[in-house]
């Protein structure tokens, strides 16, 4: 069994007038099988956490430990955190200009299994999730992220979701700016993943409406850099009733 631990985590921004701590002190534990919501306010650095475990350039780790089955992630290259089985679904996709889905998602998974997937089980394979998703096959022949629609941008990620089979996935805000068909859609493809039980799953919004779809095992208030409450899928119903006022209140 898979296990992410992130303890003590304290990360800074290289922002313009100089280094700002964002992360304040994260404490984390995600076990392949499990799905935690880690829900908060905007500007919380909700994105913060995601883009450091995935090992973004921009963020500085200046505190505390990140580790895959005690392995030092915070070691790792952003290839080998992929490698290792840690999988980013960003807030804001970028895009690849000149590269098509396809071969980006042949690519990606010939990195991640150390070897060429065999091209004729590949191309069912890609097919059967792309149909899944609702995805016109088209859609494998345009440039990644390239005039994509929110919810294309969104289904594609889940699409590399399903693909690449990760042990730790970490979804941010994956629901945000899709119409109720297309969250349904993206959720059923988290649920279909998550059904194998092989991954563990951050999933990071700041709306309660994705867990109508996705019940989450644990939930996790995040203000100000830091968890600062956990409980079950209850607290969820918690938040959608009384926001995330008492929280922010009076900072931190
Ligand atoms: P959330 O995802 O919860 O909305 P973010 O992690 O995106 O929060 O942002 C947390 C804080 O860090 C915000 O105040 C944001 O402006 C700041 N921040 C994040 N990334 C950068 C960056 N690259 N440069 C400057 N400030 C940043
Ligand atoms: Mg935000
Ligand atoms: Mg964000």
């Amino acid at each position: 069994m898979a296990t992410l631990e992130i303890h003590d985590l304290h990360v800074s921004v290289d922002a313009e007038n100089g280094p700002r701590e964002i992360l304040k002190g994260v404490d984390l534990t995600i076990k392949q099988g499990e799905t935690h919501a880690v829900m908060g306010p905007n500007g919380s650095g909700k994105s913060t956490l995601a883009y450091s475990l995935a090992g973004h350039p921009k963020y500085t780790v200046t505190g505390g430990t990140v580790t895959l089955d005690g392995e030092d992630v915070l070691e790792m290259s952003v290839d080998e955190r992929a490698r290792a089985g840690v999988f980013l679904a960003m807030q804001y996709p970028v895009e690849v200009p000149g590269v098509s889905v396809s071969n980006f998602l042949r690519t990606s998974a010939t990195a991640i299994r150390g070897e060429a997937p065999k091209l004729r089980t590949w191309v069912k394979e890609v097919r059967e999730a792309m149909d899944q998703l609702s995805m016109d096959p088209a859609f494998a022949e345009r440039n990644v992220n390239e005039g994509f629609s929110g919810g294309e941008k969104k289904r594609h990620e889940i699409l590399q979701l399903e693909l690449l089979k990760p042990k730790i996935a970490i979804l941010d805000e994956t629901d945000s700016g899709l119409d109720v068909d297309a969250l349904r859609i993206v959720s059923e493809g988290v649920n279909r993943v998550r059904s194998t039980g092989d991954v563990g799953t951050l999933l990071i919004t700041h709306y309660t409406r994705i867990l109508r779809y996705i019940k989450p095992d644990y939930v996790h208030v995040f203000a100000n850099g830091r968890i600062v409450e956990s409980g079950g899928a209850e607290l969820a119903d918690q938040l959608e009733n009384e926001g995330y006022d008492k929280y922010v209140k009076g900072g931190a």
